[in-house]
């Protein structure tokens, strides 16, 4: 018996037209033209109202959904997103403008992240948004800085649970963690927000993220809950929230398939009902970035150069890791593997050949794809990395090796 190599799922979200691929119904050609030229990210803004449709349909109607906006902080992506969902999580004060600039009401606004300077904490304190508390010092330095500006500043405690979230592509909890505080120390910060009189909001509990096992996720939201039921004992008065964490992955990687939300859905429907009876009137709140806008990105690099070497061909891009550290497989992954890769003005063309995609960069570790079979592609033709939408432009070296950065567009 011979076992098949695992291969990436079909992206069909993306027509083809013609033999081109098309953003928000526009031709990749087109747009390159539109951007001033490649390389350039483009984002398909039905793509993304689509996925939060989906969200809606499949998740209980009580959990609100909050853009967790560092995935992708395009201010013309965070608008759209703004209209969508219920909240957005920032996690530096550069984020909380945007946030504020789409209209989102403080309220809805919550501010994680670890090390945050005093200046941020005053911007975000004056704002009145959530600030989830990573540590002591940052309770300390921010009731003095409350008392300074005459805010009562509101805040959350991010919890580092005494748990792990299995299988997840980057876990953010359990063990010792720079993120949140740890959960045998949260009745001591309780007691002391009552002491500074802190408006206490709730409970952030994120476990981890790039998760496509739901039985993974049933695990999580189990011990996320029955924390926030025994730390709940603790706060002496209701939490305005919990935010439970997100951890939806999409699929990248050959053999990757995409985490079944219907049965996430499912089994979060039994907690509501849980949390509802112990909790009251608590908005229970999931944060998710990547799966809200990763699916509905590409970035697109045009062909400069094609060469063979022993045998080996080539293919000589504009673009590269200096834009897309996720894709040339150096964004925290252990083993390299390919994000899925086309040519988006060949889409009907079948592979022909194994070539190797690189950018403009003097480093083995430009790649944007690794011995795949492709259609044939010559000079002049665009490459297209899929499941772009989050963790690209920002989440890279853009000044490494002095090239010009890509264009962006919501289409
Ligand atoms: C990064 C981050 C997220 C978003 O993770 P995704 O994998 O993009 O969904 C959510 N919450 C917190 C606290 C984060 O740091």
């Amino acid at each position: 018996m011979t076992r098949e190599r695992p291969t990436h799922i079909l992206m069909t979200q993306f027509p083809a037209v013609d033999g081109v691929l098309q953003v928000g119904g526009v031709p990749l050609t087109t747009l390159a033209t539109r951007v001033g030229g490649t390389p350039f990210y483009a984002y398909d803004r039905q793509l993304i109202s689509n996925r939060i449709a989906e969200l809606r349909a499949q998740l209980p109607g009580a959990i609100e959904l909050h853009y967790a906006m560092k995935a992708n902080p395009m201010p013309a992506v965070v608008h759209h997103l703004a209209g969508l969902v219920d909240g957005i999580d920032v996690a530096s004060a550069g984020e909380l403008q945007v946030a504020l600039d789409t209209g989102t009401p403080p309220s809805e606004i919550s501010f994680a992240g670890p090390g945050k300077r005093d200046g941020e904490l005053a911007q975000a304190l004056t704002t009145g948004i959530t600030i989830n508390l990573e540590s002591f010092g940052e309770m300390e330095r921010l009731a003095r800085l409350g008392e300074q500006h005459g805010h009562r500043p509101r805040v959350a405690v991010r919890v580092n649970p005494d748990f792990e979230l299995k299988a997840s592509g980057m876990k953010m909890g359990g063990g010792p963690k720079v993120f949140g505080v740890d959960a045998e120390l949260v009745p001591d910060m309780l007691g002391r927000i009552r002491e500074l009189d802190l408006a206490f909001q709730g409970f952030h509990i994120f476990t981890g993220s790039q998760n496509l096992r739901a039985e993974s996720l049933f695990e999580a939201h189990d011990k996320t809950f029955d924390l926030a039921y025994r730390l709940a004992e603790e706060a002496r008065e209701p939490l305005t929230f919990l935010n439970i964490g997100g951890g939806l992955g999409i699929p990248y990687f050959p053999g990757d398939q995409p985490i079944d939300l219907a049965a996430v859905g499912e089994h979060l429907h039994d907690h509501v009902e849980t949390a509802h009876r112990r909790l009251g009137k608590t908005k229970l709140v999931m944060e998710l970035g990547r799966y809200m806008v990763g699916e509905a990105g590409v970035y697109v690099a045009r062909v400069i150069d094609r060469k063979v070497s022993r045998g080996h061909t080539y293919l000589i891009t504009d673009g590269g890791l200096h834009h897309h550290l996720a894709a040339s497989g150096n964004f925290g992954q252990v083993i390299r593997k390919n994000y899925p890769v086309a040519i988006g003005n060949r889409m009907d063309v079948p592979p022909e050949e194994n070539a190797t995609v690189t950018g403009p960069l003097c480093t083995p570790l430009d790649m944007l794809a690794d011995r795949m079979d492709l259609p044939r592609a010559d000079v002049g033709d665009l490459v297209v990395v899929f499941q772009s939408g989050a963790y690209g432009l920002t989440a890279s070296p853009l000044g490494f090796l002095s090239h010009p950065g890509p264009g962006e567009v919501l289409v």
